[in-house]
């Protein structure tokens, strides 16, 4: 049997940033995956600036090993196609063309998540089992008892760190978050090559196209001419509307005006592979007598961007911070924990909740064909979209009928 004061189950984004933030206190961890790396994960495989920002803190010179690897494209923007088809891009940086590190990335998660577990393997605090799948999760009086299902694998440890992803079942049985279909988006992905018209900056491009509304069809372009195409809706919608996203997105590659002829000599790589997305969008609990859940197990993916790589690691990044604070006074009960829930609330809660809102703009076409139109009139209105991405005081604007006003009457 192997004990631990702390144990990480699930060495994705969220369990792998954990853990590495622990061994940079000095803490030891033992960190487990069902999988056997390197390892899929459907994902729409862009990286965000937290990612990034993320990243620095904990891996030595990360930003410069990154951008040299052949796996990774940079990304410098995004491009919204509204329903009317009209289009508007925004970089994520001003003079982005003279920046020379990228303010995020595209890179497949196979790849990716591969590149954080060898700096795992590089921190000799961090033991980590692969291919071990934690099925029995025992409370007992002083901490938890995790077993894998023949019992070969049996790990007690005082704090247990959930980050087993979105289809966690400690997450439902223990931590009681229930799968909400008005909280849950339905996703699909699929690789294609030599999809024509990509962005010469590598700008992810989102559409709302009126044939799809309220779900959005997305492509992000990869290194090796190829691209993430994919399409997200949320649940409830998929349910009451009985759609089937892989016939939808099929029929929008090849009849759509616009996107037929970019996929006229675009062949799909691999089959289209569907995932859930539990959202942030409701507040949960987040922790419990011993535990902490955190990235998808914890549903904290933003409803209106679906970014969840960048939400997972800072979720483990508070989750390590409370852990040491635990280790420190030897307490690992509820009420302790519920000092995390605070954390990642204060961090992400306001941010989630905006986006929330944001979400219900595709409820209403043609607010969001008359943002994309004056924008592309009004720099003054291109500059607050594009300073969207950074700052959450921007991101407030929209919340407020005052923004709508001032909109139809600017010049
Ligand atoms: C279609 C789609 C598109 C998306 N696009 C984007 C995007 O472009 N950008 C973005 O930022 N986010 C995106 N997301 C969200 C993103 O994929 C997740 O938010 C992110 O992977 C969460 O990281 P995590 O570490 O919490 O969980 P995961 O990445 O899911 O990792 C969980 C890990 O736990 C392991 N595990 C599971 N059960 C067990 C067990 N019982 N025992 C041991 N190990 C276990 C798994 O093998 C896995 O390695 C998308 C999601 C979907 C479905």
């Amino acid at each position: 049997m192997i004990s631990s004061k702390v144990c990480i189950v699930g060495a994705g984004p969220g369990g792998a940033t954990t853990a590495l933030f622990l061994a940079k206190m000095g803490i030891e961890s033992v960190l487990i995956d069902k999988a056997k790396f390197p390892r899929d994960k459907i994902c729409g495989d862009a990286l965000s600036g937290k990612v990034v920002e993320t990243l620095n803190k904990i891996v030595p010179d990360f930003i410069q090993h990154f951008s040299a690897e052949k796996f990774q494209l940079p990304c410098y923007g995004v491009e919204f196609v509204a329903p009317n088809l009209q289009s508007i891009k925004l970089p994520f940086k001003k003079d982005f063309e003279t920046n020379k590190t990228a303010p995020g990335f595209i890179a497949r998660r196979i790849d990716f998540d591969n590149y954080l577990i060898n700096e795992v393997k590089k921190q000799p605090l961090i033991q980590f089992f692969e291919a071990t799948e934690i099925s029995l999760f025992e409370k007992q009086n002083d901490g938890w008892l995790i077993k894998n299902a023949d019992e070969t694998f049996v790990c007690k440890t005082k704090l247990l760190i959930t980050a087993n992803g979105a289809h966690s079942q400690f997450s439902k049985k223990i931590g009681g978050i229930e799968v909400e279909h008005q909280h849950y988006c339905a996703g699909l992905r699929a690789y294609y090559k030599n999809v024509g018209g990509l962005s010469p900056h590598n700008f992810i491009e989102l559409h709302f196209l009126k044939e799809f509304l309220p779900g959005y069809f997305w492509i992000f372009p990869l290194p090796n001419g190829m691209a993430n195409v994919g399409v997200g809706m949320r649940s409830d919608y998929v349910s009451k509307k009985k759609v089937n996203l892989k016939k939808e997105m099929l029929h929008i590659i090849s009849t759509n005006s616009i996107l037929k002829e970019r996929f006229k000599n675009a062949t799909l790589v691999d089959d289209i592979k569907g995932y859930g997305l539990p959202l942030g969008s409701k507040k949960r609990k987040l922790s419990g007598d011993g535990f902490m859940l955190i990235g998808d197990a914890a549903s904290l993916i933003d409803p209106f961007t679906g970014e969840g790589v960048g939400n997972a690691m800072w979720s483990g990044e508070l989750a390590a911070l409370q852990a040491k604070i635990c280790l420190e006074k030897n307490d690992f009960s509820a009420k302790e924990l519920l000092h995390y829930d605070d954390a990642v609330n204060k961090k992400l809660g306001g941010e989630l909740q905006l986006s929330y809102r944001m979400q219900q703009l595709v409820n209403f076409p043609w607010l969001f064909n008359f943002i994309v139109k004056k924008a592309n009139n009004n720099e003054m209105l291109r500059q607050t979209l594009m300073c969207m991405f950074d700052d959450v005081e921007i991101r407030e604007q929209f919340k407020k009928p005052s923004f709508y006003f001032k909109l139809l009457f600017s010049k």
